[in-house]
């Protein structure tokens, strides 16, 4: 995957646009060329499984039949941060989740590649999560220290946003926008960043499936807008805002939205 993807970031070819995905995105030739090598793979080995995938949408492999019963599905995001990758930015990542049964607590593993530096964020339900072969954890950071945050807002009513978030932001030291939630969310697991704030609701489930559980397995947190834990299903058409963060920020993140009404 490293090798096919990583050599034509920034190029021209990556960026050729197609049409739209059906993440609601338009995909590009760089998205086409990942997604293709997950399902060529996929389809050499001997597996009966659900792809939900951003540019295709859900596909079967292998006998539908028996993945409906075995309720295997894969969520991927074949490039996380396709504006990043064919711009020459080096933020960018494909994120894959298994997920045995049909919401996102059901989800069993994850791994989140970093195209840049081929490292490995990757997480097995109940046993932690690891950056490579170390284990990681979110920071022990609270409001009295100096705070990272990634901040992702619509772009409708973009100042009245930031208007209502002022109580959470100005507990922040530094703000960033990095373009790839799913390694974004590898950054508060492994204690790099404290908080990931995405209010946009168009927030897809196959951006964020891998880093959900690589965070709740480092220990950090992860809910709505409302502070309410989710119950989201797994599909192509599953899109959320949500908060991300180590576990010191909970109580006071979920305070907050709490008083603005969320
Ligand atoms: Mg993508």
């Amino acid at each position: 995957m490293y090798d096919a993807i990583h050599p034509i970031l920034g190029s021209k070819k990556a960026s050729e646009k197609f049409q739209k995905g059906a993440g609601g995105d338009i995909s590009m030739q760089i998205d086409i060329i990942a997604e293709n090598i997950i399902i060529n793979a996929l389809e050499n080995e001997n597996v009966n499984i659900l792809l939900i995938s951003e540019e295709i949408g859900e596909k079967y492999i292998g006998d539908k039949q028996k993945a409906i019963e075995n309720q295997n599905i894969l969520i991927v995001d074949p490039v996380d941060g396709s504006n990043n990758a064919v711009r020459g930015i080096p933020y960018c990542s494909v994120s894959i989740a298994y997920a045995n049964g049909e919401k996102i607590g059901d989800i069993k593993r994850a791994v989140v590649l970093d195209l840049i530096s081929k490292d490995i964020y990757w997480a097995n339900k109940g046993e932690g999560a690891y950056l490579n072969e170390k284990k990681i954890h979110v920071s022990d950071f609270n409001q009295s220290d100096i705070l990272l945050f990634e901040l992702n807002l619509p772009k409708k009513n973009a100042f009245k946003n930031i208007e209502r978030l002022l109580p959470i932001i100005q507990h922040f030291h530094r703000l960033r926008i990095l373009g790839s939630s799913a390694l974004t969310l590898c950054q508060v697991a492994c204690g790099s960043m404290e908080a990931f704030i995405n209010l946009r609701e168009s927030n897809r489930l196959v951006d964020v499936a891998a880093g959900y559980l690589i965070l709740k397995e480092a220990d950090g947190k992860f809910f709505s807008i409302k502070g309410a834990d989710f119950d989201l299903e797994l599909s192509i058409k599953t899109k959320f805002p949500f908060i991300a963060c180590n576990s010191n920020l909970e109580s006071f993140l979920k305070e907050e939205l709490i008083k603005m009404g969320h």
